[in-house]
């Protein structure tokens, strides 16, 4: 099996980039973001706030995340029922960056990730697949972007899903997503020393992909 860890922030435009390159290379996709949009979501359906460690480790004793493929899109299921469209709001990335900080919540996901890439060659995108979940991978990126180019790309695309958002609360929300994200304790979103640090800014998709593509490709020989 060959797995791709690709990392960095969030809005680097790493979802749409590793899809696009699994299509190409003929890898799944495995989103983990959307795991932990999931168990945030979650959470807060169930009223548990990330400061209340054991009511989230009882709760996820009884929660069930499980991940489909449908034409070749991976579709995330909680206890059963297909969550992937309700969990790409604001307040969800908000969860999920919040409970993602939990060793508990980590934990959880940590093992349906490597069974993931055990059962299937992979692009995995994410904070600390090429660090902490995949650190046997055979190609690690850091994708980045200028804050500004991300909440702009952000926000383009709930625009034009007809959301109701601003520019200035997204680049906020990002700023302190990455924040939060990059000064946790637990597995904090920084690159592997292995990995290949990619500057989206000012790239079109087709050359994120291109390079993607041409460094598996040169690992395959
Ligand atoms: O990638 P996405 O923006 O969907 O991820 C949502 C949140 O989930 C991130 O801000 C981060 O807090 C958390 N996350 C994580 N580890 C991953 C993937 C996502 O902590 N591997």
């Amino acid at each position: 099996m060959t797995a791709v860890a690709i990392d960095g922030p969030a809005g680097a435009g790493k979802s749409t980039a590793a899809r696009a390159a699994a299509k190409r290379l003929g890898f799944v996709y495995v989103d983990t973001g959307a795991m932990y949009r999931a168990v945030g979501c979650r959470m807060r359906a169930l009223g548990i706030a990330a400061g209340e460690v054991e009511r989230v480790e009882q709760a996820l004793e009884g929660l069930e995340v499980t991940i489909r493929f449908s034409n070749g899109e991976q579709r995330v299921l909680v206890n059963g029922e297909d969550v992937t469209g309700s969990i790409r709001t604001p307040d969800a990335s908000r969860a999920a960056s919040e409970f993602s900080a939990l060793p508990c919540v980590r934990r959880f996901l940590f093992d349906l990730q490597q069974d993931l890439a055990k059962k299937n060659s992979v692009i995995m995108d994410g904070r600390d697949i090429g660090t902490v979940v995949l650190p046997w991978a055979q190609v690690k990126i850091f994708l980045t972007a200028s804050p500004e180019e991300r909440a702009r790309r952000r926000f383009e695309e709930l625009k034009a899903k007809g959301e109701e958002v601003s520019y200035d609360e997204i680049l906020s929300d990002m700023k302190e997503r990455d924040y939060q994200d990059s000064h946790r304790e637990i597995a904090p979103l920084r690159p592997a020393e292995d990995a290949v640090l990619l500057d989206s800014t000012g790239l079109t998709l087709d050359e994120v992909v291109e390079r993607i593509a041409s460094l598996v490709e040169a690992k395959r020989g």
